[in-house]
């Protein structure tokens, strides 16, 4: 569609209600503010004299100033490309001269580092104030939906980020194919930890939201006590945590004693979800739902129903309204009932292209169907299931192992709480299963206690061939475990 003009909109529709609240300290902006703020941030880009697809980089931690950013550079036709700040910066300098941005505004935390970087220009996130409302913030007529409209860089998970490009169609479907999907409306509150620079926290939630004219709470820097609390008191409704920061959520006091009257859906993402974090939601009888996503591809492809949500522990439900995906064996074929095989997404919320990685891009779509690099299967009633990465996969003694089965299995044990499997070359076995776990306490397991708990519900050659117990499992920059540390780690001993 080539309707470029929701925001404004918006803004004007919903002008009195609250669009934006920084939960750090209290500040918030109603619609009608935050279209004052995109003005202020359009009247700096005119008078700099910016031009259409050149980029801007933000440099900062969590805030709802970035919004009036993202926004006036949609006005714009500027690029949006949200940064890491949890970059070493050898690493962020990697990513600027990837995307060669024209200017980097960062927050004043982070005064003293971007000094240290070799960029064209820097100002500071306060600069807007000094600038007037702009009294027309029309979009740029030459602006195409096609054109990209922000770079956002993946997880890092598998390597170094890739810069995704997504145009203002491919983020507008993903917005509306959310609303649809998910049933979002101008009544929903989210609180939103996940960092703004990942997709998880800018597109899973936060566009969708804003775009419904519901209301975003930003929290500064995650901390599972303060999350929890600020649903309570924002009455959020509808919120988007990984994994690891429900882990320590399930963990508090404070989750043990609410009932979070105002949540309708907890939602888990990024990576895979242990039964336990279901199991606690389960007891409460607070509907919980997995979602899964990716950078590439929106990120949002599936839906549950609100009836159907936990029915299926692990299911990822069906596709949305406005996309398609399927299964294919090794063949290409397509993969009957519950058989595993690659995933691959359809749709108009796809990314145009990695920033500067034609081959890479190549690699990944095909007649608009992006290959995930992930492997699922489909159950006799449609629904999908997410079984882990295509390169995690382990090959031992001929035997697939799919690691996410086996972490399940782990997590399960009482004493558990993270599990990564990933294999070893091995001389006799190709490849060795091995586990690395971290325990509540140190008193609550060893490995011949995890073995037998393995053996009752695993075939052998998926029981791990050595189990690893450490304080902490490494985690990557936007909280997933870093299965590649896991494997260095491993070769070096
Ligand atoms: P990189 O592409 O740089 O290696 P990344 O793949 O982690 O990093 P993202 O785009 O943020 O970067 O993450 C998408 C990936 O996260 C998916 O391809 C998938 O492997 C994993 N993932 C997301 N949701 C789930 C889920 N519910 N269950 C299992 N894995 C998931
Ligand atoms: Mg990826």
């Amino acid at each position: 569609f080539h309707e470029r003009g929701w925001i404004v909109k918006r803004t004007a529709l919903s002008a009195g209600r609250t669009a934006l609240i920084n939960i750090h300290s209290g500040e918030s902006w109603t619609y009608g503010e935050l279209y004052n703020r995109i003005g202020r941030w359009v009247s700096f880009f005119r008078e700099k004299g910016y031009v259409k697809g050149e980029r801007v980089v933000v440099y900062s931690p969590n805030t709802i100033e970035l919004f009036a950013v993202l926004f006036a550079c949609e006005r714009m036709g500027l690029i949006y490309v949200p940064l890491n700040w949890r970059l070493s910066l050898p690493e962020l300098q990697g990513l600027l001269d990837d995307c060669g941005p024209i200017i980097v505004l960062f927050h004043k935390n982070f005064e003293q580092s971007v000094q240290l970087l070799n960029v064209h220009e820097v100002a500071s996130l306060s600069i807007a104030e000094k600038f007037e409302c702009a009294r027309n913030i029309e979009p740029l007529p030459e602006v195409d939906c096609s054109d990209p409209w922000m770079i956002i860089y993946t997880g890092g998970t598998t390597g170094v980020p890739k810069g995704v490009v997504l145009s203002h169609e491919a983020v507008n479907w993903n917005a509306l194919n959310t609303i649809a999907s998910w049933g979002l409306s101008e009544n929903d509150t989210t609180i939103n930890y996940m960092p703004l620079f990942h997709t998880g926290g800018l597109n899973a939630l936060s566009i969708p939201l804003l775009m419904a004219g519901g209301t975003v709470a930003i929290g500064h820097q995650f901390n599972p006590q303060e999350a929890l609390e600020a649903t309570n008191q924002y009455e959020a409704t509808i919120s988007l945590f990984v994994p690891t920061m429900y882990q320590m959520m399930i963990q508090t006091d404070y989750f043990k004693a609410s009932n979070f009257p105002s949540m309708d859906t907890f939602l888990s993402g990024g990576a895979p979800c242990p039964e336990t974090i279901y199991t606690a939601f389960q007891r409460k009888k607070i509907r919980f739902k997995e979602g899964y996503g990716m950078t590439e591809a929106g990120p949002n492809n599936f839906f549950i129903r609100p009836d159907d949500a936990a029915v299926k522990v692990g299911s990822v439900g069906k596709s949305m309204l406005f996309n398609d995906s399927k299964v294919l064996d090794l063949d290409g074929n397509a993969c009957s009932r519950g058989e595993i095989g690659e995933l691959f997404l359809k749709g108009p919320h796809m990314f145009t292209c990695y920033w500067n990685k034609p081959s890479e891009t190549n690699d990944a779509l095909h007649d608009g169907w992006l290959r995930t690099g992930d492997l699922a299967k489909i159950d006799e009633d449609g629904d999908t299931y997410i079984v882990g990465r295509k390169k995690d996969m382990i090959i031992t003694g001929g035997e697939n192992v799919y690691p996410q089965e086996v972490e399940q299995c782990l997590i399960a044990f009482d004493g558990i709480q993270e599990a990564a499997v990933i294999g070893k070359e091995d001389d006799i076995w190709g490849e060795k299963v091995v586990a690395f776990v971290s325990l509540y306490d140190e008193n609550r397991g060893n490995e011949d206690m995890i073995l037998t708990h393995c053996k009752k519900s695993l075939a052998s050659y998926k029981i791990p061939k050595e189990i690893i117990i450490i304080p902490e499992l490494p985690k990557t920059h936007v909280g997933k475990i870093d299965k590649n540390e896991l494997l260095k780690w491993k070769q070096n001993r």
